[in-house]
């Protein structure tokens, strides 16, 4: 870039850049908030010694790591103590480089965990991560073997990593980069015409795991690249950072359904000549314990690639007993997550273990391990939680005939809840007293009645009331300047017919008050007309 002319400043560029790319792309085209410059530069240094004196610190033992993560997931007892291992042995190793006590050749832990989906892979390292307070990035392999350019996007990987850790160099290079499906890369040897992509991504894979330099501005993001220019007329050079990946742990996992076959094979050759051995009747995760290195690569893995994975771990399948488990043990089960969302509008939810049960058989058919939980609490639920908070219903109790029929359980809720639908008779007697300043109270037998007729009219209680009674505030203040009374009881023979009650009201406020004392003239002539016509009490009121 030509350096004769002066350069605008960042402001000015993003703001020519972001109406560049409206014109050209539309809205299909965003420019991402611009990185400020003076960030990456201040506060880091400081940064970097929190972030440094907390690796520096690093005093787990493989226990404490596991105790913790009991306490989010259930069962995986082998991978959290393997995870907690490799974790341990990892940053006590970058521990002792960064305090010179470093030893000859260390081997990186990096982790290969095998297993379906939905069984607690993620969430195993994003709480090792959150405990250890490291960055963590994850992604799909298959993102890599479907893109052509492969070399940017693995190291886009280790530039996530700087972001999630907001900017601090250094604690990026020793954050944890997990990708799933690393089964998807491999490319088996047999199949003809298969593209090479796949052994491309292992290969730049390969690299990022031992150890490389990978620039934090990446060659193709335009803002970085503008951003290195303004520093160049700045400073008159350019800081060229990097981000190192020698500490950065790795760990890969994937199903790697087709594995299975090649183990057996190869158990059923080694077998010829010992006597047959009962292949066929072990479970997925005890075959895949026998995996060697010679299975992954008749899977497609060079072997360059599966020899930087030492520390392999298998994960079992979740029964249902442990959905259970996971429901009402786990401290991040999603029931949590459910009863703070009812309670925001505050509605208590009670989960019956029978109730749980039924979500737990429900979830382990969906085939896709503890996000079953998720999926059929959210079909069970979601009419509830649209329907309950415009509700006065405040607690219901999610049993197992909640989850086999929720509709009509719902339906049922509805129906039954004379109590919350009291309250709306009460709102109403609240409402009028605020806007009227006269108090109404239905009396019980009123209540039911008018509770009845919303039901049976299918309108709310609030609707019918203003209908029935939409005269009575005229009414009962001609009653209150007659006879000063402010508090009337409604019985349920008014309902019937509200205006005819209202105005026989009307008439009787006015006798005892003629005899009494002299009223207006519009009263007098009133109370000299026959009690009890519609017309009296609506022409008073008008
Ligand atoms: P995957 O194995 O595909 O990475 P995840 O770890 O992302 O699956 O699991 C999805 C969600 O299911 C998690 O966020 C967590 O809530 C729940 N979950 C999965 N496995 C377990 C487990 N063993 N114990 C507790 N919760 C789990």
């Amino acid at each position: 870039m030509s350096t004769d002319k002066p350069l605008p400043s960042p402001e000015e560029i993003q703001k020519k850049l972001a109406e560049f790319m409206q014109r050209e792309f539309g809205e299909r085209v965003q420019l991402a908030a611009w990185p400020q410059p003076e960030r990456a530069e201040t506060g880091v240094g400081e940064e970097s010694g929190r972030a440094r004196r907390r690796v520096f610190d690093f005093q787990f033992k493989p226990k404490d790591i596991k105790a913790h993560l009991d306490r989010y997931v259930i069962q995986q007892d082998e991978a959290k103590k393997v995870l907690s291992i490799a974790v341990c042995d990892h940053y006590n190793h970058v521990r002792d480089c960064l305090t010179g006590k470093e030893t000859g050749d260390y081997i990186k832990q990096n982790v290969l965990l095998i297993g379906p989906t939905g069984v607690g892979k993620t969430y195993l390292i994003k709480t090792i991560a959150e405990l250890i307070g490291v960055p963590f990035v994850k992604a799909d392999a298959t993102k890599f073997s479907e893109t052509g350019y492969v070399g940017g996007d693995v190291e886009d990987l280790v530039r996530e990593l700087y972001h999630r850790a907001d900017g601090d160099r250094e604690l990026a290079q020793y954050g944890i980069i997990y990708l799933d499906e690393i089964d998807k890369i491999a490319t088996p040897p047999n199949i003809i015409g298969r593209d090479v992509s796949g052994r491309g991504v292992q290969t730049n894979l390969l690299k990022l795991m031992e150890e490389t330099e990978v620039p934090l501005r990446s060659p193709t993001d335009i803002q970085a690249q503008l951003q290195a220019a303004f520093e160049f007329q700045r400073k008159g050079k350019i800081k060229r950072e990097t981000l190192n990946t020698r500490h950065i742990l790795f760990i890969v996992s994937g199903a790697f359904d087709g594995l299975r076959e090649i183990i057996r094979r190869r158990l059923r050759e080694s077998a010829i000549g010992f006597g047959a051995q009962p292949v066929a009747a072990v479970t997925d995760a005890e075959l895949f314990r026998m995996a060697q290195t010679e299975d992954f690569v008749r899977f497609g893995f060079e072997p360059e690639f599966i020899g930087r994975l030492p520390v392999r771990v298998v994960l079992d399948r979740l029964t249902v007993d442990d959905l259970y488990r996971i429901l009402t043990e786990s401290e991040g089960s999603v029931i949590k997550q459910y009863q703070a969302s009812f309670r925001a509008f505050g509605i208590d939810v009670l989960f019956a273990p029978d109730g749980m049960r039924a979500i737990a058989e429900r979830a382990a058919l969906e085939n896709t391990g503890a996000r079953g939980l998720l999926t059929v609490c959210e079909r069970v639920l979601r009419e509830f939680k649209f329907e309950l908070p415009s509700t006065h219903i405040r607690h219901f109790t999610v049993t197992r005939q909640v989850v086999e029929d929720p509709a009509g359980a719902l339906a049922e809720l509805l129906r039954n809840a004379p109590t919350e639908h009291h309250e709306f008779v009460r709102d109403y007697e609240r409402r009028f007293a605020q806007q009227h300043g006269l108090r109404l109270r239905f009396t019980a037998e009123a209540t039911e009645e008018i509770i009845r007729r919303a039901r049976e009219s299918q309108q709310s209680v609030s609707d019918l009331c203003d209908r029935l009674f939409k005269d009575y505030q005229f009414g009962l203040s001609l009653i209150q300047k007659n006879t000063g009374q402010t508090e009337f009881e409604i019985p349920a023979e008014a309902l019937a017919d509200p205006d005819r009650f209202l105005s026989d009201w009307v008439v009787r406020s006015y006798r005892p008050a003629g005899e009494v004392k002299t009223t207006g003239a519009s009263a007098e002539g009133q109370s000299s007309q026959p009690a009890g016509t519609e017309a009296d009490g609506k022409e008073n009121a008008g």
